[in-house]
């Protein structure tokens, strides 16, 4: 297997790792060949030699059913048990501190989550924050109590708890609606101000969108998050797979949990009597319900190393998305109406708008884009045109309610007015009472390069930036009814798509 990789260049630069990206895109992603992806946020395109390689692994070893004695399925388990180890190590968690649950996705990490503390006694209190992706937001249904809060009320959100309680608090490592990322130590900080006399506190935090281009270290396992959820699919393409590690401290709360199934129980009594026995070794052997994706875990293993090569590790996907972000994000901010008004109402916050300099903004762009008579640009009318134009991109609600909510200034009555008049996850209504209801979403991932960044903003230049001044000439103002009959159609151009190409006809010149 011939595969460029981007540790051949000798120092990584500031504008990240593009020359070899370009140089390995074609071979690597021929998916992406003549079009311009920008949705990594919701799903990455996976390398060609990963597929390879999987599919060299499949044909070339038998891989049976796992937790039998036959040698079939022992490669299994061994395959199986490797790739737990190393996706600890993927997030510096040491395998002492640390367990990884084999999930579907990232949602089905904190349903595990949510099983565990539904069967707690007396129930349990929830906080999220506001920039919760839905995931985590059903949660609260689940719970006792709930409260949504946001960046201001972090230090106190855990004031006034019940005694004897269980308490769950959940946020993004990173916002999936603006690329916001939020700060790892808010779980150290909570754990912190919990007072232990209050009953119990776990912390969660939803890692799909930060992991998928950033580093996670989760190496001070004192500071770190109970529960943390990722999307393997959302870092490596493929396979279609989760996970959910879970601190040593509380791991106690799975034995909370009621259901058990296959692969999950030592022993199970059914008939006079109904008596079971959890297997209790590993964690993980208690919460796998059911033959674990055998299949997907060993393309697991291949695709971190494969990954690595290409990319030469997180913290370079890291630096070179960040850059793309950047230039993105300028770009489309410099964009100017012929009256000198911005083309686009970005979301996103730069770097300079973030007061904790160690957070970056994670590569997403969030905007809306308005004419020079201030009028917003349909979400739906654009993601028609962007896909005519063969741009992959993301538009409207973007599962992340709270957030939605406070960048588009509206209140949960605007919310449920839209929902009355029709507003629907997925539905084409998209301008309601003269306010957007959703954002576009630009992402980008380890694989975009400058050239897709420019080939966007000049996509967003060509269609939507008005040229022509609206000033009315005064010769147009001060004429009076009567010359009005001087005025001709000279011809008539119907446009049946916005923005793209008109039939033109001509009017007979015949003035009379
Ligand atoms: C994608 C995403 C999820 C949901 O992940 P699934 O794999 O679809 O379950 C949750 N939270 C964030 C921040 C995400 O980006």
């Amino acid at each position: 297997m011939v595969v460029p990789n981007v540790n051949r260049m000798e120092e990584y630069q500031p504008t990240g790792y593009n020359p070899a990206v370009e140089e390995m895109r074609w071979e690597q992603y021929p998916m992406l060949d003549g079009t311009i992806y920008l949705d990594h946020a919701g799903t990455t395109p996976y390398p060609k030699s990963l597929m390879d390689g999987f599919a060299q692994e499949m044909t070339a070893n038998l891989f049976g059913n796992p937790h039998s004695a036959s040698a079939s399925s022992q490669l299994s388990t061994s395959r199986i048990e490797d790739t737990r180890l190393r996706v600890l190590q993927w997030f510096n968690a040491d395998p002492a501190e640390f367990d990884v649950v084999f999930v579907a996705n990232a949602t089905a990490g904190a349903k595990l989550v949510v099983e565990a503390l539904r069967a707690v006694s007396g129930g349990f209190d929830y906080a999220y924050h506001e920039a919760s992706h839905t995931s985590l937001v059903g949660v609260r249904e689940e719970a006792r109590s709930s409260i949504c809060f946001g960046d201001a009320d972090v230090d106190h959100v855990l004031e006034r708890p019940r005694s004897g309680s269980c308490t769950l608090v959940a946020y993004p490592g990173q916002s999936n609606m603006d690329g916001r990322r939020l700060p790892l130590f808010w779980s150290a900080k909570f754990r912190e101000n919990w007072s232990a006399t209050s009953g119990k506190m776990y912390t969660l935090l939803d890692a799909a969108a930060l992991a998928s281009t950033s580093p996670l270290d989760l190496s001070d396992s004192e500071s770190a998050p109970d529960f943390v959820v990722v999307s393997f699919y959302k870092i490596f393409g493929f396979p279609d797979l989760g996970g959910l590690i879970v601190r040593r401290q509380a791991y106690e709360i799975f034995d909370q949990r009621r259901y058990f199934g296959g692969g999950t129980v030592d022993m199970v009594v059914c008939l006079k009597e109904a008596w079971h026995a959890s297997k209790g070794q590993f964690l993980h052997d208690r919460l796998e319900d059911g033959t674990l994706p055998v299949h997907n875990i060993i393309a697991l293993d291949l695709a971190m190393k494969i990954h690595t090569t290409l990319f030469g590790g997180m913290a370079r996907v890291s630096a070179h998305t960040s850059y793309l972000a950047r230039r993105l994000r300028e770009g489309l901010a410099s964009l100017r109406h012929a009256n000198g008004t911005p083309v686009c109402m970005i979301y996103s916050k730069t770097r300079d708008d973030i007061p904790d300099k160690s957070l970056q903004a994670g590569p997403i762009v969030a905007f809306n884009i308005r004419s020079q008579h201030a009028a917003w640009v349909s979400l739906t009318e654009f993601e028609k045109l962007a896909t005519a134009k063969l741009f992959h991109i993301r538009t409207g609600g973007v599962c992340n309610p709270g957030g939605i909510a406070s960048a588009l200034g509206l209140e949960p009555w605007d919310m449920k007015r839209n929902f009355s008049s029709g507003l629907r996850c997925g539905a084409e209504n998209d301008v309601m009472g003269g306010r957007p209801t959703g954002v576009i979403r630009a992402s980008l991932g380890a694989m975009s390069t400058m050239e897709d960044v420019d080939k966007f903003i000049a996509f967003v230049e060509e269609f939507y930036c008005d040229s022509t001044p609206v000033n009315i000439p005064p010769s147009l103002v001060t004429q009076s009814a009567k010359s009005v009959s001087d005025l001709y159609v000279d011809s008539i151009i119907v446009y049946p798509i916005k923005s793209c190409g008109g039939y033109k006809s001509i009017v007979a010149r015949d003035k009379h």
